[in-house]
């Protein structure tokens, strides 16, 4: 546990495995951005949370499981946009799905699968809404992006922006919920906002300047597809060739990482969305 001030009123934990952990904490309460991945991390992350104040809100930036399960330990209501809340009750992860992920990535948990609940988030928004903790608010803006529910949030008083998968600062998270001209306009977007720090879905919190990195390392991987749709290969041969790094969902020294077929699964779909998206816009890789 190292959760690190960033700035007056905000707090963030970056060393859990799956996304970052926010705590913003106003007069009138504290809010946060996403929750932890591992059921350990979300018990652990409760009690930190709880000793800024009381939780009014939690924000997931999208519905991916490293950014919503552990919306369940968390005090306060959820909030998304409501394509968030729909691909939750849509394609909520199954208990056989999540069974084979605490398995490798946090064991103890499977015995608590009995009691556990996808928690959906309960207060959702179309276009933007503004969270108010006092002397702080947060402003949410729907940004269809890393997902076609993603958000932004940010914090005007502090001139803090929270990307979600948007933007990371570790690597490129996955490209299979995207439309990559969302992708990239999602960027353009958090660009656009006037802020001095940048906690991305992943990674350390940093800058502006990782935003130019994170879209460069975008181009990359749409140019290496382009080159294969060029070169006529079908989507098959460029869903077997094509990776990209990926230090999102591999492990380090540091936690235990997703089961490989997961991370194959990521690359490969993450490759098939980009080939599908290129050969309609094929200018997006230029
Ligand atoms: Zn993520």
């Amino acid at each position: 546990m190292s959760v690190t001030q960033v700035s007056p009123h905000v707090h963030v934990e970056t060393a859990y495995l799956g996304s970052n952990n926010s705590i913003i904490v106003g007069t009138d309460g504290v809010a946060l951005v996403d929750t932890p991945h591992k059921p350990a991390d979300a018990q652990a992350w409760r009690r930190v949370v709880d000793g800024f104040g009381t939780t009014r809100f939690v924000v997931n930036t999208d519905h991916h499981p490293d950014h919503t399960i552990g919306n369940f330990w968390m005090g306060g209501e959820v909030v998304s946009h409501r394509g968030t809340r729909d691909r939750l009750l849509r394609d909520a992860p199954t208990e056989e799905y999540l069974r084979d992920l605490f398995e490798v990535i946090d064991p103890d948990a499977v015995d608590l699968l009995p009691s556990y609940s996808v928690r959906v988030p309960e207060v959702v928004f179309q276009d933007r809404l503004d969270l108010h903790l006092g002397d702080v608010h947060l402003e949410l803006r729907f940004q269809p992006g890393h997902t076609a529910n993603s958000l932004l949030a940010y914090l005007p008083q502090d001139g803090v922006i929270f990307t979600g998968d948007i933007v990371c600062e570790s690597s490129l998270p996955s490209f299979q919920d995207c439309r990559l001209w969302d992708w990239f306009d999602a960027i353009d977007a958090v660009e656009s906002y006037d802020f001095d720090v940048l906690v991305p879905g992943h990674g350390e919190v940093t800058d502006r300047s990782a935003v130019e990195r994170y879209r460069q390392w975008g181009r990359d991987v749409a140019g290496e597809v382009a080159a294969a749709i060029d070169a006529g290969q079908t989507l098959e041969q460029a869903c077997d060739e094509i990776r990209f790094e990926d230090l999102i969902h591999v492990g380090n020294e540091d936690y235990t990482g997703y089961p490989d077929p997961l991370i194959e699964m990521f690359q490969r779909n993450s490759i098939a969305r980009i080939y599908h998206d290129l050969s309609e816009r094929p200018e997006l890789a230029r």
